[in-house]
């Protein structure tokens, strides 16, 4: 039995939007101030569009792979010189949800880094609830790989009906050496919300100090990433899960490959590759005419068994 709750009505696999406006206050992590996050509700094919609510008159930036720029702490996007920095956790739950059409309006110039996992955007995504809409989902369908190198660092994406990531990586750090630093997740079996969206952003000491007299991460604080000096996590609690690591690294890459708005059906394989490196997979795919296709699921086209269960909380 297919689980229905995925689709519009039975003939196909609808966009989604929020029933419902939701907001939160948090701390920014560049800046150290207070923003205000508001989600809202948006029409088919709005895609995710990004609105900054202090500047005069305020700016739109949808979501689109061009304008995404790495920067050392986060990923920000940017459109006529108005930037939005810290987008990849919550891009990340929005993917992991399967919200296609959203605004994310804020008061600053950065998403509040709340605790530096997507767990609070999911909770916030969740009290919402979850809205089908007319009109049938457009999923950006891998049909060939496609592969980005960088020094050691590589990312991949092959075709595969569903979505599937594989992640390495490799320090040389007790702690890390301790937790597993590779994994598979595939979206259709295991849960984006229970065993992905929970992991936390991590570093080390020695950076945070550094970033500190550079005036950066002034809101960084253990509250919002977990933190190592040369033998141990100093957080108190410990690890959310054994590899929160390499989970955090799927969380990013499931924020990282939607910056297109539209949710991916391949599988992404990649070691120690980072915000920059996926972009440019994404960039790299995207150039390919042959590599890609759009894919939607209607009365004509039914979908695979594994592409109804990606999303199974849209309901
Ligand atoms: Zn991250």
């Amino acid at each position: 039995m297919l689980p229905r709750a995925n689709r519009y009505n039975d003939e196909m696999i609808a966009q989604y939007t929020l029933k419902t406006l939701v907001r939160a206050t948090g701390v920014g992590l560049h800046t150290g101030r207070k923003v205000e996050l508001t989600l809202r509700p948006a029409p088919p094919d709005t895609g995710v569009v990004f609105r900054r609510l202090d500047v005069e008159p305020p700016v739109d930036i949808p979501v689109a792979p061009e304008r995404v720029t790495d920067t050392r702490l986060c990923t920000a996007i940017e459109r006529g010189g108005v930037r939005i920095a810290t987008v990849e956790h919550l891009m990340s739950a929005l993917a992991g949800l399967g919200v296609d059409n959203v605004y994310v309006d804020l008061t600053g110039p950065e998403v509040p880094i709340m605790d530096g996992s997507a767990a609070p955007f999911v909770f916030l995504i969740q009290s919402a609830g979850l809205e089908a809409q007319a009109t049938p989902r457009r999923y950006i369908r891998v049909k060939k790989t496609v592969r980005v190198e960088d020094g050691d660092k590589w990312a991949e994406l092959s075709p595969h009906e569903g979505f599937r990531l594989s992640f390495r990586i490799d320090f040389e750090h007790p702690v890390l050496a301790r937790s597993g630093q590779s994994i598979t997740i595939d979206l259709a079996e295991q849960s984006y919300v229970k065993e992905v969206s929970r992991a936390r952003t991590f570093g080390f000491m020695r950076e945070v100090e550094s970033l500190r007299s550079a005036g950066l991460a002034r809101g960084g604080t253990l509250d919002n990433a977990l933190v190592m000096d040369d033998y141990r996590v100093l957080n108190e609690g410990g690890l959310r899960y054994a590899d929160e690591f390499v989970k955090h690294k799927v969380l990013d890459a499931v924020g990282d490959l939607y910056m297109t708005g539209h949710l991916i059906l391949g599988a992404f394989t990649a070691y120690k590759s980072g915000h920059g490196l996926n972009n440019k997979l994404l960039r790299t795919l995207l150039a390919d005419a042959t590599a890609w296709e759009w894919a939607s699921y209607t009365d004509a086209v039914s979908p695979p068994a594994a592409i109804l269960r990606l999303h199974p909380l849209a309901a």
